[in-house]
This record gives C-alpha cells, sequence and structure tokens, in this order.
C-alpha cells in the first residue's frame, strides 16, 4: 500500500515539527490531497490510524480535504474544475489542458498540545 510509506514520512514530519515546539502531543493534522495526486483518502486514514499508535500523535485526528482537479483549457481560456480525471473542457471540450490544481499532497496544519 502506496499510503503507508506517505503516513511514515508524514510522521517523520511530524515528530519533528512537534519536537521543534516542544509540544507532548498532536491533536490534529490536516492534509490537503488532489484528486490526481494518487493518494486514495480512506487508505490514507486507514494507513494513519494503523500507524498513530503508539506515537506523539496517537489521539490525533486527521483532517483530509480533497482538493478537485483544476484544467486550464489552452483552446477557450476558461477554467474547468472537476472532481473526477476526466481531462475534457467543460467549456469547448477540448482536451488541449493544463493541470494547475489537484496533483498535490500537502500537510496544511498541525494543531500541537504544549505543557508549560
Ligand atoms: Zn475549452
Amino acid at each position: 500500500m502506496h499510503e503507508l510509506s506517505i503516513v511514515a514520512n508524514l510522521f517523520e514530519l511530524l515528530e519533528e515539527q512537534a519536537k521543534e515546539a516542544g509540544a507532548q502531543k498532536i491533536t490534529l493534522v490536516k492534509l490537503k490531497v488532489g484528486v490526481l495526486s494518487g493518494v486514495v483518502p480512506e487508505l490514507l486514514q486507514t494507513a494513519f490510524d494503523i500507524y498513530k499508535k503508539d506515537t506523539i500523535a496517537t489521539e490525533a485526528e486527521l483532517i483530509i480535504e480533497t482538493v478537485p482537479l483544476r484544467l486550464l483549457c489552452h483552446q477557450c481560456h476558461q477554467e474547468t474544475i472537476r472532481d473526477d480525471i476526466v481531462f475534457t473542457c467543460a467549456h469547448c471540450g477540448s482536451t488541449r489542458l493544463e493541470k494547475k490544481e489537484g496533483t498535490e499532497l500537502i500537510l496544511e496544519k498541525i494543531e500541537l498540545e504544549i505543557d508549560d
């Protein structure tokens, strides 16, 4: 499962950031996942829940925001937003499209708990 290695990398990043901030706990993690990122949100959620046990993020909630595909048409210069992966312009039917958004996988937000 591709998502497991993504989650493993994510946890390295999370633990690093928590350590830097002097946090004892991660309470929330928010990811932005493009429909073309190659990641299945459900699998990512499952992998996260498996992986988080016995880590600093054991009580963390994972929020996954799906980013739709945003295409710019080179024929009519209009934008098409799709939440599937069909590469045709909604305005003129052209397939000469440029991907503007929807391929990303971004760690958008972490919430930490810091005891002082
Ligand atoms: Zn078009």
